[in-house]
């Protein structure tokens, strides 16, 4: 028998979160963002979920490749663009959309000798200092674009550094709205946490969206607010099963480093998953799982292949149970990858991007 751990991925919740996004902006386009394989989903294994989308955004070359050999004729949107002069061959034929956030990557497109002329999306710095022309640089970049017969059309892009917390998203709004006001184009502004939390449509124009988080099933701004609020459905669910159990004396301690030691006599089930597995090492005494469907928590320091949960809550429980590290237990009981994220520190996306490769996984019929 292969070792018990294995990841599940769950379409029909993809397909239901896109259609959540979509109800958050009905008037705009989605970009289904799939950078990072679908945030660690393969992106092979949600493309039928998301073909409903009006397009995919991602960055690696070889991923839009990939959606292209999968037969998506539609657009795809490359976030950071180029990343040297021959990658726009690849934009010209396989027809991708590319951001350009600085004057190299326009330097490029007008020496491209180019068939069809390229759809780019502009990109400004409004306050997130990561890609892009200050406001005050955006209008010359805009006007070196469209001087170029290599381009046809010029959108206009912003990403927010706050969409999900308390600074909010107003301060770059306004520098992009002042900075693009008599400019053409279509605006692309909005990840998961701006759709969900700042319905745009009224103030804005927002021809396009891009929900990345969201399609997953994992809320942007947890915890403040939940999936389950944001009526997310999990994508991912990650399970094992217990391989030993251990019956412990007070005072006695479990795994590296001695971290967990019983205030009394207690039994421990090791589960077959480890930091290899991409389970957080970080995750502390107490953080979630669920032995068959029970809530339950973890005691000891996650190792490479193993970790320990305290049994207290199911005392039925014994090797070959089920166990649940996220996502949804074959019994119907959820854990939010988000709640396993937050108690080791983290975020939901990182847990999703780093489920490890050696872990098998299945798709939901
Ligand atoms: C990743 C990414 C998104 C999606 O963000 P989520 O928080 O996952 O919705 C949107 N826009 C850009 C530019 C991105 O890089």
């Amino acid at each position: 028998m292969p070792r018990p751990i294995h990841a599940t991925i769950h379409p029909a919740a993809v397909r239901a979160n896109l259609e959540r996004a979509r109800r958050a902006a009905p008037d705009a386009r989605v970009w289904a963002v799939v950078k990072a394989d679908a945030y660690g989903h393969g992106i092979e294994r949600v493309f039928d979920a998301l073909r409903a989308a009006d397009g995919f955004a991602l960055l690696d070359l070889d991923e839009a490749r990939r959606l292209r050999a999968l037969g998506w004729r539609g657009p795809i949107l490359l976030l950071e663009g180029a990343f040297e002069a021959r990658d726009l061959e690849l934009c010209s034929r396989l027809q991708l959309a590319h951001v350009v956030h600085c004057d190299a990557q326009i330097d490029w497109l007008s020496a491209h000798k180019t068939q069809a002329p390229h759809r780019v999306f502009l990109k400004m710095n409004s306050g997130m200092n990561r890609l892009g022309f200050t406001p005050q640089r955006f209008r010359a970049a805009w006007a070196r674009l469209s001087a170029l017969p290599q381009v046809d059309e010029i959108a206009l892009m912003t990403h927010f550094s706050d969409a999900d917390g308390a600074r909010g998203i107003a301060h770059q709004l306004a520098a992009f709205q002042e900075a693009t006001r008599d400019l053409d184009g279509e605006r692309c502004i909005c990840n998961s946490a701006a759709l969900l939390r700042h319905g745009l449509q009224a103030e804005v124009r927002l021809d396009w969206v891009r929900a990345g988080i969201a399609l997953y099933g994992s809320a942007p701004d947890h915890p403040e607010r939940t999936a389950a609020d944001w009526q997310l459905q999990p994508a991912m669910t990650l399970a094992s099963r217990l391989i030993a159990v251990q019956q412990l004396a007070a005072g006695d301690s479990v795994g590296y480093g001695s971290r967990f030691v019983a205030p009394a006599a207690m039994r421990i089930g090791v589960v077959a998953c480890g930091y290899a597995d991409g389970y957080p090492r970080h995750a502390p005494d107490g953080t979630p799982v669920l032995v068959d469907g029970v809530r339950t928590q973890l005691v000891g320091r996650v190792s490479m292949d193993m970790l320990a949960v305290d049994l207290t809550p199911v005392p039925q429980a014994d090797i070959g149970s089920r166990v649940t590290l996220w996502g949804r237990d074959a019994g119907g009981a959820l854990l939010s990858i988000d709640e396993v994220a937050q108690a080791a520190g983290t975020i939901g996306y990182e847990l999703m991007c780093a489920l490890a490769p050696r872990v098998p996984v299945a798709v939901d019929a």
